[in-house]
């Protein structure tokens, strides 16, 4: 595929270190408060994204941190820290926050479709091991210690790299946030990889260290991880796009220091969801989460629907609008499928195999996710056969995760469904043992009552009525077929 490196800034040919193998890292989430919407469109993209890669052939290593510590209100390394923010807002202990979040994270994950990556390390879980990365970059001389704090000294490098072709206005809302100067640091961009208590007293989590207790800086967290289950080489890395800079930067610098060699390859940034007041935000503390729109009475996957129907490097605004737009035509797409007939025999290879190249081509094109879904309308308008339709629109839905069968058979069964009989043999949804009444095309409930008259006629062995019922819905052009448990009419 070709997809955009915000490294290059260049739409380039996507390529792996590993012939057919992508090692691919994303920023988890800091698990002090839910999910925003916002947050889950960058996991979103980057499920899609995960997704496309599989579909095109490669086999691929996900990995992926859960921030428990470390992470400060200023991604420049000042303010609180974030998780004692949420501990003392709940009253609850650091950990207690960190795995009630970390399962609604997942939850959320789950209703959205989004695929949990092949492994999930929460920050906690590997201090050694920045222990282990942070010596080793003061043993080659890329770090200093300074007021019990360990620095990373951007001035020995080369090149500190900063992405600069995303918005000023993106980049400024990590590190504006209670920007405050850390007299300690040697430069500007010298980052922390190591604080001891002799900042902040009241840190809830520490560890014993060569440079006295305390915690690890947030970046050190994603450098380590990666490095330890992606190997050396990492072909593709996500995040959001404020995560750009200092946080992906500052990866970049300890990385590259630690390692000796150019460390990734790929640099994938998602834009932010906005409102009317600008970037959604957890620190704000008024954010709209997937629990929120349930209530509202969306479906989950409309909202990812929302999400594909625009393109990852542009902003989205959400407003209730927007998504009431994109849960119509997501219901309305669904009624669609739910119209073609599943039981139509064997799809046609050559069908499947043109539509997709098709899809490959247009979402290989820097994740056009909403090429693909335009490409969803243009199967369902193609002169081919339903079975083949339904092959084409599940096979694009390894990638985009929509649930289109599902939903379909879903609403198939609703429209199908008719109300209990007055003579109390139960229909409403296929119990076992109960009868279903389905129909082909425009429902009619007053046909679907006759149907099933019919079948309790025959029930009741009173075969004469039954062939009355049925010569009656013959002449009115309806045709009934039997199956087991169930019969299904159409206007013919
Ligand atoms: P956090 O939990 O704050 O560490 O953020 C988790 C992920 O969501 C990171 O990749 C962020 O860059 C991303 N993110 C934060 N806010 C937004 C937003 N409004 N729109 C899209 N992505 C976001
Ligand atoms: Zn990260």
């Amino acid at each position: 595929m070709y997809l955009y490196n915000s490294a290059t800034h260049k739409k380039e040919l996507f390529q792996t270190h590993t012939p057919g193998r992508v090692e691919m890292y994303t920023c988890g989430p800091t698990v002090y408060h839910f999910a925003h919407i916002g947050n889950l469109r960058s996991y979103i993209m980057e499920d899609v994204l995960e997704k496309f890669l599989r579909y095109e052939g490669y086999e691929v290593n996900r990995v992926m941190n859960i921030t428990d510590v470390g992470h400060l209100a200023s991604d420049a390394d000042t303010g609180e820290d974030k998780m004692l923010k949420g501990a003392k807002r709940e009253n609850k202990s650091v950990m207690d926050i960190a795995k009630f979040y970390t399962d609604a994270f997942f939850d959320d994950c789950a209703a959205l479709n989004i695929k949990t990556p092949e492994v999930v390390q929460p920050a906690t879980g590997l201090i050694d091991e920045f222990i282990r990365v942070v010596s080793g970059l003061l043993d080659k001389g890329y770090a200093y210690e300074a007021g019990g704090n360990v620095y990373f000294d951007t001035s020995k490098l080369d090149h500190y790299y900063v992405f600069n072709d995303h918005d000023e206005e993106d980049l400024a809302v990590g590190v504006r946030e209670g920007v405050e100067e850390d007299a300690n640091k040697r430069g500007k961009n010298d980052f922390v990889l190591w604080f001891t208590k002799s900042k902040f007293e009241d840190q809830a989590l520490k560890w014993d260290s060569p440079w006295g207790v305390g915690y690890p800086g947030w970046h050190i967290e994603c450098s380590c991880i990666s490095m330890k289950f992606n190997g050396e080489y990492l072909d593709l890395h996500c995040g959001g796009v404020d995560n750009a800079f200092p946080h992906h930067t500052n990866e970049i610098a300890q990385s590259e220091a630690y390692l000796g060699h150019p460390w990734c390859r790929q640099w994938f940034h998602v834009h932010h969801l906005n409102t009317n007041s600008g970037k959604m935000s957890k620190s704000k503390g008024e954010f709209l989460t997937v629990s929120l729109l349930k209530d509202w009475g969306y479906d989950p996957l409309a909202y990812r629907f929302f999400c594909l129907q625009s393109h990852y490097r542009k902003g989205l605004v959400f407003s209730r609008e927007n998504l009431d737009n994109a849960a119509g035509a997501y219901k309305k797409l669904i009624r669609r499928i739910a119209a073609l007939n599943p039981d139509q025999g064997a799809a046609d290879p050559a069908v499947v195999r043109q539509y997709r190249e098709r899809f490959l081509e247009l979402v290989g094109n820097d994740l056009n996710t909403s090429m693909g879904i335009t490409c969803l309308y243009d199967v369902l308008k193609a002169p081919a056969d339903d079975a083949s339709k339904l092959a084409v629109l599940d096979d694009f839905d390894r990638v985009l995760s929509l649930s289109l069968l599902e939903q379909a058979a879903a609403e198939r069964q609703k429209l199908a469904v008719v109300q209990p009989a007055p003579s109390g043999i139960g229909l409403g949804s296929r119990v076992e043992g109960e009868y279903l009444v389905r129909h082909k095309g425009e429902p009619d409930p007053e046909i679907s009552a006759l149907v099933l008259q019919r079948a309790h006629a025959k029930q009741a062995k009173n075969f004469a009525e039954a062939d009355r019922i049925r010569d009656e819905l013959k002449a009115r052009g309806i045709e009934i077929t039997d199956r087991p448990g169930e019969s299904v009419w159409e206007r013919i």
